[in-house]
């Protein structure tokens, strides 16, 4: 998908769910698929007011969730109590490892995952709209050493 196709299918999911189509919601479509790695909807909201938009953190919340409804955006939870989101456009779909000791987040991709998720879904009779996969622990390499927690 790239930014012309994830206009159009937006366009097209808000006339579906009768959802009104304003130049606001395109904006945050534009921020949050130029958005490099992954955000909560208070940084997207932070960056466009630095862009010296108009938006309204309203907008940006409930427009962040119609964007993972459609599937331009996936939502993701890395352990913490807050939701993160990533854009699917231009990307290919993967998982994530998780530094519980400095908070880095490494990306990986492995169809066997994806396989994995149909056989489950399909042996079981469910349609799957999404799934959570993260492996959570403490980077090997020498550069793991700012604590997040500040011990
Ligand atoms: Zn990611
Ligand atoms: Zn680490």
């Amino acid at each position: 998908m790239d930014r012309q196709s994830a206009h159009e299918e937006f366009r097209r999911f808000l006339k579906r769910e009768e959802n009104r189509i304003t130049p606001e919601r395109f904006e945050v479509l534009d921020h949050a698929i130029e958005y490099e790695g992954h955000f909560g909807a208070d940084e997207l909201y932070v960056q466009m007011k630095s862009s010296h938009s108009n938006i309204s953190r309203a907008t940006v919340y409930n427009t962040l969730e119609l964007l993972a409804q459609c599937g331009i955006l996936s939502k993701r939870n890395f352990g913490e109590n807050k939701t993160r989101y990533e854009s699917n456009v231009g990307k290919i779909s993967h998982d994530h490892l998780i530094c519980t000791n400095c908070g880095t987040i490494k990306e990986f991709s492995d169809p066997k995952i994806q396989k994995i998720v149909k056989k489950i879904s399909s042996e079981i009779g469910f349609d799957p709209t999404g799934y959570s996969f993260n492996i959570f622990g403490k980077c090997t390499n020498s550069n793991c050493s700012h604590n997040i927690n500040g011990k």
